[in-house]
């Protein structure tokens, strides 16, 4: 297994990406790396930016606060939807 990990100092979820400021275990280096938000709450694996050295970081989940900001409206426009759709077509 990699011997290096990157953790997460802290991370911003963007509308397209998970933007994160990384430690690297290795060479103590603080970088930024951008991440795809598909990757959320996934352990990857990627080499360090600094020293080249092969790891893994634990992406964060999107909290409740930052989902709500961008997901909100369509998660009440979706659950109201399915429910008269189900109803009908039973
Ligand atoms: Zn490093």
């Amino acid at each position: 297994m990699a011997g290096t990990i990157f953790r997460i100092q802290s991370h911003k979820f963007s509308q397209d990406n998970i933007q994160a400021t990384l430690v690297c275990s290795k060479c103590d280096e603080i970088f930024s790396k951008e991440f795809l938000l598909d990757l959320e709450g996934q352990t990857i694996e990627f080499k360090c930016p600094v020293c080249g050295a092969a790891g893994e970081a634990d992406l964060p989940y999107k909290s409740a606060e930052e989902r709500e900001e961008f997901e909100d409206d369509f998660e009440e426009a979706e659950e109201e939807g399915s429910n008269e759709e189900f109803e009908e077509e039973y």
